[in-house]
């Protein structure tokens, strides 16, 4: 398997390359050259197999031959020994013809895990065979950041430095960054929002001579090999339900299309999902595209959804190849419209071919707490706002009610506490791996929004 730069101008790279370089150097991100195929009587042979397995089946179609099957099979499976359902990724029922699909079962209990557990071992993996050291920098606004420090912690091969704005993450996802006890990992609050700490990592790249000096590398939404590992649970769910026979709609709670877009990977491979529903809060840009045609880029609005408070969708990027009939030079002209206008228009194939593959619908904030409420009262599950906009978006857009649907459950209620009282008035209590985290030191260095001073304090302790 190799892959190829959406926009056309970086080299051609296999697996192991791609996982190590992240973005690809014409700013374009990386998508197979082709993609592997499953047949029916394949998908029918993961029927009750364990998550694992089917994980190592899926993921070592991109993997090799620069990952073999042979050498996926421990990494992987040692990935998800940590998760605290068998299943890996459970199915609930909440209604006749509706299931959440549990992905909070990892350590930081958000989907995130799902494919970061994979990619901390990876990265770890090749960094061993080419006896290199890297430099993990990265920002987050909640989320992100614990299921990196997650997958980097212990790690020889990485030292991870993870920003997040000073007072602007809820404690909960504050102690479970800074509560790791690793010497790799090191947390920065940054006296500022999170935008100055995505412009801090932005500037580090931009810097070549720190860049290649620290051997930089990034963990983010972007990287393929998370998208390749969130492709697994749409084809276990399936086949819980029935697949290759009976396929279920999904609908999806999505800010950066990475989740959604690999159930579209799942699609292409030849999972026939019948309906695939993007679900946003009010940061729509990608309901706006569906109903419009037009790619705009909004304000950024809070919401009671933090994690899909995004206007900039970065994984739409390797959707719009295939909308724009896999030509890289067309995709480049649509981006740099949007980098210089901050918009762009999509051609009227190409947004047929879109609403032929997905429903959207913005979710208020009211929706959001509505269905938290009613959830709860018709079914006894507390579930988290990111859920609930799923379940909006899901029972809106439902085309066929003979068609079971899936809503993708993104994150453990204990990880948005105020959102659960405004919408039910009680707390939802941590699952048990983290029910002391309340009591647990943390480590934590605040530094001003201040590159010098910020590349000094990776520069000092970086080991390479
Ligand atoms: C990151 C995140 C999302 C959005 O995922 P994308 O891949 O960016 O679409 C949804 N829900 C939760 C809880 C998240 O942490």
């Amino acid at each position: 398997m190799r892959y190829i730069s959406t926009r056309g101008l970086a080299p051609t790279l296999d697996f192991s390359d791609v996982l190590l370089a992240g973005l690809a150097t014409d700013g374009g991100l990386y998508v197979p050259e082709s993609w592997p195929t499953v047949t029916p009587a394949e998908i029918a042979g993961y029927a009750c197999r364990p998550y694992a397995d089917v994980a190592i089946d899926l993921m070592a179609r991109f993997t090799e031959p620069a990952i073999s099957r042979k050498e996926l099979t421990p990494i992987v499976t040692a990935a998800y020994e940590q998760f605290d359902h068998p299943a890996v990724a459970p199915l609930r029922q909440l209604d006749s013809g509706e299931f959440l699909l549990e992905l909070f079962r990892g350590p930081t209990i958000s989907f995130k895990d799902y494919a970061l557990v994979v990619v901390g071992r990876l990265f770890d993996h090749v960094l061993r065979q080419r006896k290199l050291h890297m430099t993990v920098v990265g920002a987050t606004s909640g989320d992100t950041g614990s299921a990196a420090i997650e997958a980097c912690r212990d790690r020889d091969s990485i030292t991870a430095f993870i920003m997040h704005p000073k007072g602007r993450v809820t404690e909960v996802q504050r102690r479970q960054m800074t509560t790791v006890p690793s010497a790799n990992v090191f947390n920065i609050a940054i006296d500022g929002t999170f935008d100055d700490c995505q412009a801090l990592v932005k500037a580090m790249f931009g810097d070549a001579a720190f860049r290649d000096r620290m051997r930089l590398t990034a963990v983010n939404s972007i990287n393929w090999a998370r998208v390749m590992a969130q492709v697994v649970y749409y084809f276990t769910a399936a086949v819980a339900l029935g697949a290759p026979a009976r396929v279920p709609a999904f609908a999806v709670p999505t800010g950066n299309f990475g989740d959604a877009f690999a159930g579209h990977v799942a699609r292409r491979m030849g999972l026939a999902i019948p309906q695939m529903v993007i679900a946003t809060n009010r940061n729509d840009i990608l309901v706006r595209l569906l109903e419009t045609g037009v790619y705009r880029k909004d304000s950024v609005y809070a919401s009671l959804s933090p994690s899909i408070d995004i206007q900039v969708s970065s994984n739409f990027e390797r959707l719009l190849l295939e909308l724009e009939g896999n030509d890289t030079t067309a995709l480049r002209t649509r981006m740099t419209a949007f980098e210089k206008h901050g918009q762009f228009q999509l051609s009227a194939s190409a947004l047929a071919q879109m609403r032929s593959e997905f429903d959207g619908r913005a979710v208020s904030e009211d929706e959001t707490l509505r269905t938290m409420r009613e959830v709860l009262d018709r079914t006894g599950v507390v579930i988290d706002p990111h859920t609930a906009v799923g379940i909006v978006a899901g029972r809106a857009k439902r085309r066929r009610n003979d068609v079971p649907m899936v809503y993708l459950s993104t994150a453990h209620a204990a990880k948005f506490p105020d959102a659960v009282r405004q919408a039910i008035a009680r707390d939802a209590p941590l699952p048990a791996h983290l029910a002391d985290l309340f009591k647990r030191p943390e480590r934590c260095d605040t530094l001003p929004n201040d590159l010098r001073r910020v590349m000094a304090y990776v520069e000092e302790r970086a080991g390479v």
